[in-house]
């Protein structure tokens, strides 16, 4: 699987990583609507943060967990309202923290960055 990533719902720009160093970012896993969860911080470049163990993890053979990598997969994708109601939902740590919390639990559907996180830029100081 190659490299991929999300435009933030506060500003707009995507979420950037280089395979070494990734922005600070807060990615919130959504299922109907409603938050399964959320975790904070650098971003991977493969839709999760930097020393998560679980969040959008392959888990070994017969396990299975509500934010690893099937469950937020079936939610990306293959949900009659995945991409609208069902996916993910980012932000640029600093950006989360400038809106109110009615906004933080929109649980907007981030659209994917055609740019994929990686290309076109490397992460940006004012996001690290
Ligand atoms: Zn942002």
């Amino acid at each position: 699987m190659g490299v991929f990533s999300y435009l933030c719902n506060g500003c707009g720009s995507n979420i950037r990583s280089n395979g070494f160093e990734g922005e600070q970012c807060v990615l919130q896993h959504i299922r109907h609507g409603e938050l399964i969860g959320q975790v904070e911080g650098a971003y991977d470049g493969w839709g999760s943060v930097v020393g998560d163990k679980v969040f959008r993890r392959y888990l070994p053979a017969g396990e299975d967990h509500p934010n690893g990598q099937r469950q937020i997969g079936l939610s990306e994708l293959g949900l009659p309202d995945s991409g609208k109601r069902s996916g993910i939902a980012a932000w640029h740590k600093v950006c989360f923290a400038k809106v109110p919390a009615a906004q933080q639990s929109e649980y907007r559907i981030s659209r994917m960055d055609p740019k994929q996180g990686y290309f076109g830029g490397g992460p940006r100081p004012e996001f690290m």
